[in-house]
């Protein structure tokens, strides 16, 4: 029987887990979590702090789950080194455990920043982060978030959402700079600063004190509240320290297996084909691709790399991001919308006919379409004023889910297309928990529940119609 041990019991290692029970019961499974936590949701923090979702909600699997499948989860036990001779793990409180086949999952850790006083800030990663930053919440009167990324946003506008005022601390010249270009962080901050966030742009944090943070310059911004959400990195010590090979990420090749054959690598702590990956979708087909292979139920399975799709999930702020949303006109064909009075910013980027970048800021019927143009990589119609504004006539794609072909992907997160959704429907699903159940759309981020539901209502109704 094969032995296998999972190192991190966060997104990454809690679905390798259960696709391979899916898969299999014969595999021996021990996964060991440094967090003491059952394991959750990560990508639904956000919601935690806006107080839109409770602990509870974002749990993942619970004890009676690793019952039932006969896996063995140890919450708030580390791993901390690897004997590769042996095929053993070593934990901190000393236990052995052996191993045929051993996957890292380490995920990432905050980054932080290397100024005076750090330590007293709170980083925003893990379900414990999510504690600190609402009991201080509780009593704070003000608040500062370092980092204008996607997590930081959601930090902010989930703060200011509970009341707090909220300064948003910025190092580059504009909001999620690698994501978005200069116009469309500038109208996502206009946006966010009607939210009751202020952003501050371009700014160097010099000391965090216990009133606030001091910037260059010598100005200080007032807070007793400040979280740090400055960007991650891969926990790569394990695999380093046991000598197998490491960049930014664990170095894997299409089977997700490191260059020691018996140790597979997924999720944020992997580097694919030079790409460390921050988003659960990759994380989430690596491991259905270690599942295939480690069960042997299809061991031909290979992970090819993703297109990544980034979607902030704050309240009242609509935002999508893909690809080279920075080329210019000067390197590729651009598409531009801007309405800054309304808060909306579009911007679709096309190479040979093709799309290989957009933003989507702003209340936008488009989005799903584009997603979909994006990840598969077709050629596009030649009518591009009607990708944007899909209800303008002449448009070639509807947002319907009439016109939406089967191979569509609806869920990114858990790549499941609209041909799955009717599949799932046509075996008896009748809304979108059913759908969920059967196939985990909506289960990621949650930002495809409407489409789910206007997938399923279409199909409900065509059932009426024709009943
Ligand atoms: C607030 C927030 C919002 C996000 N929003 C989105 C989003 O909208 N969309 C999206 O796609 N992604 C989002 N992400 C990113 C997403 O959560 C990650 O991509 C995903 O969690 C990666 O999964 P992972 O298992 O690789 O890493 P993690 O989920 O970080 O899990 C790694 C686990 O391994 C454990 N571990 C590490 N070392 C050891 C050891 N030696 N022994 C035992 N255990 C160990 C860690 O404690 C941790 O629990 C968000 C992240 C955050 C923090």
């Amino acid at each position: 029987m094969t032995r296998l041990v999972v190192v991190g019991n966060g997104m990454a290692g809690a679905r390798l887990v259960s696709e391979v029970r899916a898969r299999d019961r014969h595999v021996t499974v021990t996964v060991f979590g440094a967090e003491t936590w059952q394991p959750y949701n990560r990508v639904l923090l956000s919601n935690v702090v806006a107080g839109t979702m409770t602990p509870d909600q974002v749990r993942l699997l619970d004890p009676a789950w690793y019952a039932d499948h006969s896996v063995t989860a140890l919450p708030g036990v580390e791993v901390t080194s690897i004997d590769r001779e042996t095929q053993a793990v070593i934990t901190a409180g000393g236990r052995r455990e052996p191993y045929d086949v051993l996957v890292l999952a380490t995920g990432s850790q905050a980054v932080v920043p290397r100024v005076p006083g750090a330590a007293g800030a709170v980083a925003f990663r893990t379900l414990d982060d999510c504690r600190t930053i609402l009991e201080a919440a509780g009593t704070a009167r003000r608040a500062v978030v370092v980092g204008g990324g996607l997590l930081g946003i959601e930090a902010a506008r989930g703060l200011a959402g509970r009341g707090l005022p909220v300064t948003l601390l910025h190092l580059a010249g504009h909001l999620m700079n690698r994501q978005l270009d200069a116009e469309a962080g500038l109208v996502l901050g206009e946006t966010l600063a009607g939210l009751g966030v202020e952003i501050r742009t371009g700014v160097v944090v010099e000391e965090i004190l216990d009133d606030g943070v001091r910037l260059t310059g010598g100005e200080t911004v007032e807070a007793d509240l400040v979280v740090l959400a400055c960007g991650v990195r891969p926990v790569t010590g394990l695999a380093r320290d046991a000598g197998l090979e490491v960049a930014r990420g664990i170095v894997v090749d299409d089977e997700m297996r490191t260059d020691d054959p018996s140790i597979f690598a997924i999720g944020e702590c992997a580097e694919h084909d030079g790409t460390v990956y921050g988003l659960v979708a990759p994380a989430w087909e690596q491991a259905a691709v270690v599942a295939d292979i480690v069960t042997g139920t299809d061991k031909t399975s290979r992970y090819r790399g993703s297109r990544m799709v980034t979607r902030l999930k704050a309240r009242s702020v609509e935002l999508a991001a893909m690809g080279e949303t920075h080329l210019t006109e000067d390197d590729a064909e651009v598409v531009r919308f801007s309405h800054r009075a309304a808060g909306t910013y579009h911007k679709l980027v096309i190479r040979d006919g093709r799309l290989v970048g957009a933003i989507l800021l702003g209340a936008t019927s488009a989005v799903g379409n584009l997603t979909q143009l994006f990840d598969r990589g077709g050629p596009l119609p030649g009518d591009r004023a009607g990708l944007l504004f899909p209800g303008l006539s002449g448009s070639a794609v509807a947002e319907s889910p009439v016109r939406m072909p089967d191979a569509a992907k609806v869920c990114q997160c858990n790549n499941v297309t609209k041909g799955q959704i009717r599949a799932c429907w046509e075996s008896g699903a009748r809304d979108v928990e059913a759908v969920a159940a059967a196939t985990r759309a909506t289960t990621g981020c949650g930002g495809c529940r409407d489409v789910v539901e206007g997938v399923v209502g279409w199909l409900c109704e065509q059932e009426w119609v024709s009943a």
